[in-house]
């Protein structure tokens, strides 16, 4: 499993690798990326070509969440290939679903990075 890099609602970069999150601490002269795990202190580096080495282990399970959350995107860009409607009517629906689903703010973020 490769480091997926996406984006937070503040714009702040963000890590998943194997079902944990990490935010950015710092760029490394050599291209390579300093993470530092959301729930806990873990740390880890990122390199250019995808690869990352995890230093310590976790305090805490990794978060189904984010296997949900690529889950329904996919599902998203299907339904809208499908059906060609609008994909923001769609992006609405699924917003709707998930917040009658979960009252998570962490998971709604992840569903908007
Ligand atoms: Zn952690």
């Amino acid at each position: 499993m490769s480091a997926i890099f996406t984006e937070s609602t503040h714009g702040k970069r963000r890590l998943c690798y194997i079902g944990y999150r990490y935010s950015l601490k710092r760029k490394n002269q050599n291209g390579s990326e300093y993470w530092i795990c959301i729930k806990c202190q873990t740390t880890v580096t990122s390199y250019l070509n995808l690869s990352v080495i995890v230093r310590e282990d976790h305090t805490h399970l990794p978060d189904e969440t984010d296997k949900e959350v690529l889950e329904m995107r996919q599902n998203l860009k299907r339904k809208a290939i499908e059906e060609s409607s609008p994909i923001d009517r769609i992006v609405e629906e699924a917003f709707r679903a998930i917040n009658s689903q979960s009252q998570s703010n962490d998971f709604l973020n992840s569903f908007f990075f």
